[in-house]
């Protein structure tokens, strides 16, 4: 399904509008504006897209989705689009790429990583939360044989986001070398994203991934990709699978799962607002 033309031109200039929400006014980009209009049902399944599929569940089966724990308002969420918009005074730009730990950026703030199988769609995403900030190049190397780096993104004075290697091909060296020291020495690492095609669910290679994070307890979230690709009812099947797997087997993934896909921006300003939250930038949630 292809996004709105309107708003999806908008949102790659990133204009910025105002929301009166009660007495206060927030900064927003027109983008989410102009969500903000759309139709309660269609609002949702942009949003908050397992909600919409909660909907589809008894409701006995509704608290499995564990859709309140966190549960931001749309103001929040409106708040936590100008954190990824690209301005003079929020610069959101790429900043170095490292090979090995001790070459990556020596920063202070928050930091949150993206990991996932390739061709899981990290790139993609990562492209989608910086669709407001259009000149930021997210690097692909995917030939065979080059070399994977670690890609770090500031993202103004809030966080750091760092894209990376996918694991799959030629791993376990690449996550021996580096991904492994990167998440088990990282001192400002705040929340590891685990992304899982929500296509095919969860994978071997997956579970090294998610094996890893456990035995370093860190905290991780799993995100599922793709999900555009899938029926309503596939989607719930899976959802409620990996839900389940993340349940019964996990000490330290946190108990919400977060579907999105990059063609609809479908769980997108959820995601962000998350991300905004957990690096301390949305005190008032
Ligand atoms: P990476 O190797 O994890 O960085 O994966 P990419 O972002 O390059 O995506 C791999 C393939 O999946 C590409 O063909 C993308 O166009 C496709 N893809 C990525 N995200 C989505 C999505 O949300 N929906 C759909 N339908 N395809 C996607």
């Amino acid at each position: 399904m292809a996004a709105p033309r309107l708003w999806s031109v908008s949102r790659l200039l990133g204009i910025q509008a105002t929301l009166r929400c009660g007495s206060r006014v927030y900064s927003t980009s027109q983008a989410f504006a102009e969500v903000l209009q759309l139709p309660k049902s269609k609002l949702t399944k942009l949003v908050f897209p397992l909600q919409e599929l909660e909907r589809h569940l008894l409701p006995a089966w509704r608290s499995e989705l564990h859709l309140n724990i966190f549960d931001p308002s749309l103001q929040d969420i409106a708040r936590a689009e100008s954190f990824f918009t690209h301005s003079e005074r929020n610069r959101i730009e790429y900043l170095s790429s490292a090979v090995r730990l001790d070459h990556a950026p020596d920063l202070l703030r928050p930091e949150v990583c993206f990991i996932g199988r390739s061709n899981v769609g990290k790139s993609s995403l990562i492209k989608t939360l910086f669709s407001l900030a259009p000149e930021v190049e997210v690097r692909v190397s995917k030939k065979p044989g080059h070399t994977k780096k670690m890609n770090f993104f500031k993202v103004g004075k809030y966080f750091t986001l760092v894209d990376m290697p996918g694991y799959g091909y030629r791993a376990p060296e690449d996550f021996a070398d580096m991904v492994e020291t990167y998440l088990k020495e990282r001192r400002n690492l705040t929340r590891t994203f685990l992304l899982v095609d929500s296509v095919v669910g969860i994978q071997k290679a997956d579970h090294i991934a998610i094996e890893m994070c456990e035995e370093f307890s860190l905290p991780y979230v799993m995100v599922l990709t793709k999900i555009d690709k899938c029926s309503k009812g596939y989607l719930l099947k899976q959802v409620l699978q990996i839900q389940k797997f993340v349940d019964s087997k996990t000490q330290g993934c946190f108990p919400q799962l977060f579907p999105v896909s990059a063609v609809t921006y479908s769980g997108i300003h959820l995601l962000k607002c998350f991300i905004a939250n957990i690096t301390g930038n949305l005190k008032s949630l």
